[in-house]
């Protein structure tokens, strides 16, 4: 496992660049000077340089809520990344998703459930 890191960050595996203000985490892995693939949680095939932290549940409906983040983390690549996303919010707007990656689609119903078991209220989130 490498450091999260903006996508700009230097090689410097023991100083990693962490950006508290970054929509989303990305995390590059730089080993040996050498770039390495990292595998999407999602689908084994995606192997990507960079992939994304997605909080199952969105940061935004906790902290509408005024309550600390207790979403557990996905890693994924950012083509499934934006897919579950784009299914959070068509399900929100009542739009038929069901072209989108099954298991985008899966990933984004546990926001639901997530979000029904705190008390959060879903909104958009692109
Ligand atoms: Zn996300
Ligand atoms: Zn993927």
């Amino acid at each position: 496992m490498g450091n999260w890191a903006a996508l700009h960050s230097h090689d410097h595996p023991a100083a990693p660049v962490r950006d508290p203000d970054a929509p989303t985490r990305q995390l590059l892995v730089v080993t040996g000077g050498q770039v390495q693939l990292q595998r999407c949680q999602l689908y084994a095939t995606h192997w990507v340089p960079v992939i994304e932290a997605h909080h199952v549940c969105p940061e935004s409906w906790w902290a509408h809520l005024g309550v600390p983040d207790a979403s557990p983390l996905a890693t994924v690549c950012p083509n499934c990344h934006m897919a579950t996303h784009v299914a959070i919010d068509a399900r929100i707007k009542g739009q038929d998703a069901s072209l989108l990656p099954p298991r985008c689609l899966r990933l984004a119903a546990q926001a639901f459930t997530i979000a029904a078991a705190s008390g959060l209220t879903p909104a958009l989130t692109l």
